[in-house]
């Protein structure tokens, strides 16, 4: 048997890089810390039939605890992590942060951070691939495999002007109402729209099933989606973790905290060094290791193996997170009409607006109300709760929320490093945005609250939310992909320019960040790392 190449973590980068080696016919051994969640309580139950038939609703809806209540003030964010979510973001005690400018979240979960993500799935096109050492040509075939793979739903409409036509797309799922009625003003208004701001909407592009896949049954509309979707039609990279694990060249070591890396003479990667959740140090021979446990942890693992080999603490220049403004909205046209509890939950509207003077576009995902949680938005009616939960009852079938995404470019004063004064060893996080942005971000609040009104919609301006930075849980940039041989950086097959036989294939890789979401391109990048480089 080969030496196994050694992956740290089993999120979208990693499980999607683990999942191509395998089938290539190579040994992996994945090293993670691999929290892992409870079973999904009575599957064939609607959200409204778990309401009725759950012995207990409030402690599965809000927590024993009431933990996933959002309490007034939480600073304008609008949903909370349910309850059997939380393993996600249960963390370990040797994973010790402090940051300046930025709100980092991680993930030690089986599957990492897309266990609760909503599925956007936005290739990158030619232009958003300015800065990287490929272009469409070369990444366009592994984002129809990932489709192939995991089930993305699209169509070809307006957007596939800024969201390639790769293969493998899905017919989108049936549009809940108030998603279509947008679309039909957008109809409407196109030309109006595209003309005066630049402004495309189409269908979404999203991780679920429309049609059954490799034992994943197609989307039955069961409103579940925030809490964990019961069929698996809603992706998560879990669904692939267990497809390894059907590989006998697989080998997934979960509860192991890799803390450091070590290396020979030569600087070559010889071991990688764990903690068990027991307090037990073990350590793996590695003749080939992938750091794939997320920008920020891969960052930590580098970090600490260069200190303990040199006694130098680097810099990591130029990380990057998608800045985001959350514009909830009232559609007039849809006031005191019904909403339909069983339908898909997240966004089936996207939309993109171009500046002209820098061409820089902005992505905004647009979500209807359905079965999210309310009570964060009932209590921001200004009457006592009795009215605001009648008024609301109204008002429910009209609310939407525009997610806005902006690019972000690499800068060198915003960089990650290592703060040994502590024990354990913090990772320090440094962000600043550019001075132009507050300008940048009013004018486009301004724009699309413009773009709303024509498409009979108002925004209140008081809701409306600048997310801070690291909120998206978009992080790049650590050890970005260049034709230029330099330090902290790795060649476009993901190969470290510092060490020997060490690879990233995490957003640590991305030298630059378009205003999509990211992770479906993670996913391709790093099934294009594991054909291409092993
Ligand atoms: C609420 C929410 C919604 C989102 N929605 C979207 C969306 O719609 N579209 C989109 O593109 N993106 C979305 N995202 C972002 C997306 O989840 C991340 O981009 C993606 O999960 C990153 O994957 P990753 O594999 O690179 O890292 P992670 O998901 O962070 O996975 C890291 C893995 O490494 C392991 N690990 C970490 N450190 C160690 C260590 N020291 N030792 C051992 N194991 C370790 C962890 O256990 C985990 O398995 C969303 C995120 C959130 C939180
Ligand atoms: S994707 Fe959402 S609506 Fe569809 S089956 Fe899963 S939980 Fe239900």
């Amino acid at each position: 048997m080969d030496h196994p190449i050694v992956v740290v973590g089993s999120g979208a980068s990693g499980i999607h890089f683990a999942l191509t080696a395998l089938r290539k016919g190579r040994s992996v051994l994945m090293l993670d810390v691999g929290h892992k969640g409870s079973e999904t309580v009575r599957p064939g139950d609607t959200l409204n039939g778990l309401k009725q038939n759950l012995s207990d609703p409030a402690a599965y809806f809000l927590g024993t605890r009431y933990q996933s209540l959002v309490l007034p003030g939480n600073a304008g964010e609008y949903y909370a992590f349910p309850p059997a979510k939380e393993h996600v973001f249960r963390t370990r005690s040797e994973f010790q942060m402090q940051s300046h400018g930025f709100s980092p979240l991680h993930s030690f979960a089986a599957g990492g951070l897309a266990e609760v993500w909503t599925g956007g799935s936005y290739p990158f096109d030619d232009r958003d691939l300015t800065a990287f050492p490929f272009g469409y040509q070369e990444l366009g075939p592994y984002y129809t495999r990932v489709a192939q793979q995991i089930g993305v739903t699209g169509t070809e409409d307006d957007m596939a002007a800024v969201f390639p036509l790769h293969g493998g797309l899905m017919e989108p799922l049936d549009l809940d109402g108030h998603s279509a009625a947008l679309l039909a003003a957008y109809g409407k208004h196109r030309a109006d729209l595209q003309e005066r701001f630049h402004c495309r909407m189409g269908r979404a592009r999203v991780a679920v099933l429309s049609r059954d896949l490799n034992g994943r049954k197609k989307c039955s509309y069961s409103g579940r989606c925030l809490w964990g979707c019961p069929n698996l039609s809603l992706y998560t990279p879990s669904v692939t973790l267990a497809e390894c694990r059907e590989f006998p060249n697989f080998q997934y070591c979960a509860g192991l905290y890799v803390d450091h890396f070590r290396m020979d003479g030569a600087g070559k990667v010889t071991a990688v060094v764990a903690h068990s959740a027991d307090g037990q140090t073990r350590e793996f021979a590695a003749t080939s290791l992938v750091l794939a446990a997320g920008t920020l942890c891969s960052a930590r693992i580098f970090l600490e193996s260069m200190y303990r080999d040199t006694g130098k603490v680097a810099e990591l220049r130029g990380v990057m997170d998608n800045r985001q403004i959350l514009m909830p909205f009232v559609n007039l046209k849809m006031l005191g009409k019904p909403w339909n509890p069983e339908t898909y939950q997240y966004h089936q509207v996207a939309m993109s607006v171009r500046t002209p003077e820098t061409g820089d576009a902005v992505h905004g995902l647009i979500t209807t109300l359905k079965t999210a949680l309310v009570h964060p938005l009932v209590q921001t009616l200004p009457f006592d709760l009795g009215t605001a939960a009648s008024a609301f009852r109204n008002i429910h079938g009209a609310l939407g929320m525009i997610n806005i995404n902006f690019a972000d470019h690499p800068r060198d004063n915003n960089y990650i490093t290592l703060d040994t004064d502590s024990t354990p060893h913090k990772l320090a996080i440094h962000y600043r945005p550019e001075d132009s942005e507050p300008q940048r971000l009013k004018r486009t609040i301004t724009d699309f609250r413009n773009i709303l009104r024509k498409l009979g919609c108002f925004a209140p301006s008081r809701t409306v939310h600048i997310r801070p930075m690291g909120a998206s849980v978009h992080y790049a940039g650590t050890f970005p992909m260049t034709d230029t041989p330099g330090p902290n950086t790795c060649t476009k097959y993901g190969a470290s320019r510092d060490v020997e036989n060490l690879y990233y294939a995490d957003g640590s890789t991305f030298p630059d960040l378009p205003a999509k979401n990211l992770t479906f391109t993670l996913m391709a990048n790093a099934t294009r790392i594991a054909e291409e480089a092993f």
